[in-house]
């Protein structure tokens, strides 16, 4: 019942991102209908999934569908020694996740996004295999929030008592989403349309790790979580998570450090703002177009004009956007105020060209330092 009505709020996006014309209510609807649709076929390719899985029995091949590397070499369990010898399986739903288990575990787990490269997060739907993977996994990680509603239906279908699960949104203290002068409000307008998102229930922002202090909470229940089911590396995943929350640190240091020497101290975003923790963390002022995982793609002439006149009177040399933005806000404001338009990256997911060239979280938020550094001066 609850969950019905959280599908009918579940708001939608990449799409819409890309096809501009914001036919808003009856697309929403059309939409998700289709998710129901998909979990419900998702569900029935899994049973039957799971069916062949268990009559393929203790074949045991390495779980992670696209990934599978190191397939355990046929013979190979005598010389693992004891039964122990198979690596751990983590399977994540976004990249930070992702990117601190890897850190974390080094070789000794095998670590799995099931975000592909470049996928607007929201938008994303499991397939089939992810949902293997996710039941045969050791540790599954996911955000618990907007980005990837479907989880709570998949977790409750699973048959897997060993499965440890981690949600970001249960490692940190919580905010939630704001709606601030300026910015368009998906619930006003679906409310002043008559529609069941009237349901004023305040929406929890889940962008917890955009703050480096909530980025080392999560890593530090990432490695506890290792530490408790593989007792026999933890001493490993120790020395890794030290070294790694000291990096951490660093980087907290070098935000800090910008905004204490800044002779500003308000962003402005021509875009979504997934990045309330992290404005929270270093007390800077913001306004932006839309709130953090709004899918609205056009924002009205009001909230262009306002934030037109924000940059003017505050003479802010850069106006902001967000990586796999497609909208062009942020280049209307720059046309009309001389600003530059920069990146600032919230590390949903990265790109393709970002994945190969071996971006991590660390050094795709050094780049928000630098950029950080331009808004400010
Ligand atoms: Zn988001």
């Amino acid at each position: 019942m609850n969950r019905t009505i959280r599908q009918g709020n579940t708001k939608v996006h990449a799409q819409e991102l890309t096809q501009a014309p914001p036919m808003a209510l009856t697309k929403e609807l059309a939409k998700t209908s289709k998710r129901i649709l998909t979990l419900a076929l998702n569900a029935l390719v899994l049973s039957m999934l799971l069916l062949m899985g268990l009559m393929l029995g203790a074949c045991g091949g390495p779980q992670g569908g696209s990934g599978g590397a190191g397939s355990g070499t046929g013979g190979a369990e005598a010389g693992n020694g004891a039964g122990n010898g198979e690596r751990i399986q983590i399977v994540t739903t976004i990249f930070p996740a992702y990117d601190f288990s890897r850190q974390i575990a080094g070789d000794k787990a095998e670590v799995s996004l099931l975000l592909p490269p470049g996928v607007e997060s929201h938008s994303f739907e499991p397939t089939p295999s992810d949902i293997i993977s996710i039941q045969n996994c050791d540790v599954f990680i996911y955000v618990g929030g907007e980005s990837d509603v479907w989880v709570d239906e998949i977790l409750a279908s699973l048959d897997n008592s060993d499965l440890q699960t981690i949600r970001l949104m249960d490692c940190v203290s919580l905010v939630p989403e704001e709606v601030i002068e300026g910015m368009e409000d998906e619930e006003e307008e679906a409310a002043s349309e008559g529609s069941a998102g009237a349901e004023e229930e305040e929406e929890l922002d889940e962008h917890v790790w955009t703050s480096p202090r909530n980025a080392k909470l999560i890593t530090q229940a990432i490695s506890d979580v290792l530490c408790e089911i593989d007792p026999g590396n933890a001493e490993f995943y120790e020395t890794q998570t030290v070294s790694y929350l000291g990096q951490l640190d660093e980087l907290d240091a070098q935000f800090r450090d910008v905004v204490a020497t800044a002779t500003r101290n308000t962003l402005v975003f021509g875009d979504r703002f997934p990045f309330r923790y992290f404005v929270d963390e270093y007390g800077l002022d913001y306004y932006a177009a839309f709130p953090g995982c709004s899918s609205d793609s056009e924002a009205s002439p009001q909230t262009v004009a306002f934030l037109i006149d924000k940059v003017k009177s505050e003479q802010l040399p850069v106006v902001l956007k967000i990586e796999l933005s497609n909208h062009g806000i942020a280049d209307t404001i720059a046309q009309e105020t001389g600003a530059q338009v920069l990146i600032f990256h919230s590390v949903h997911n990265v790109s393709l060209d970002e994945m190969n060239a071996q971006a991590t979280y660390l050094s795709l938020m050094e780049a928000n330092v630098q950029v950080l550094r331009e808004a400010l001066n």
